[in-house]
């Protein structure tokens, strides 16, 4: 079973991923974790990475989709996969298409975690950072005992310059935009499964959980 994860930032990506990975013994690819694995492996398209990653440059589609395509060779994947943060691009898709039928194999089910842009901007704007040791809080979810004060060691509260509404507004704006497209891509091929990602973790997980044990052979 291969599986692709899509969600905007502050959706659940990520505890979703890790929950579905451990009920469905199968492992959770991100291209973060694949080029880290290249790179400490050095193998010639880690190499490669590495010298872009080093001067902070992009690294090249071609480059990308080949440590992708090594990834999904290994054997562990032999039982299908969960990839998560790519493809971020119609044309990654679209090579991802390739890699996986030179494979024999193909994605059945890219799941989509749907969460409202204000639930969003809630979630994202409440976070609060201790300037003295670093503790996180969020005004809503894990409010501290006084406001604006860390219970660990009554240090200042404050609000990272990210996670204004504004930069995050324009963030899911990004996401919004160039994921889009992709989603097209996935209804087209009839494998978008879209999820509530509003509900409580459990439900969530129950919930895609079924909607892949329902759809696999
Ligand atoms: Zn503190």
């Amino acid at each position: 079973m291969n599986v692709l994860f899509m969600g905007p930032p502050g959706a659940g990506k990520g505890t979703q991923a890790e929950k579905i990975v451990s009920e469905f013994q199968i492992p959770h690819i991100s291209t973060g974790d694949a080029f880290r694995l290249a790179m400490s492996q050095g193998t010639p398209l880690g190499i490669e990475a590495k010298s872009y990653v080093d001067q902070g440059k992009l690294v090249p589609d071609e480059i990308t989709n080949g440590i992708v395509r090594e990834r999904l060779q290994q054997s562990d994947c032999d039982k299908g996969f969960l990839l998560d943060g790519f493809p971020r691009t119609i044309a990654q898709a679209e090579a991802l298409d390739e890699i996986l039928q030179s494979l024999g194999k193909r994605i059945d089910h890219v799941i989509n975690l749907k969460v409202d842009r204000s639930f969003l901007l809630a979630r994202l704007t409440g976070r609060r950072i201790c300037k003295s040791c670093g503790a996180t809080y969020h005004v809503i979810f894990n409010p501290p005992k006084q406001e604006g004060v860390c219970d660990k060691c009554s240090g200042e509260l404050y609000q990272r310059s990210d996670d204004t509404e504004e930069k995050v507004g324009t963030r899911l704006d990004e996401y919004t935009s160039k994921t889009a497209p992709l989603l097209e891509y996935y209804q087209k091929r009839n494998v978008l499964r879209e999820v509530d990602g509003e509900q409580d973790i459990e439900d969530v997980t129950s919930q895609i959980s079924s909607l892949l044990r329902g759809h696999s052979e």
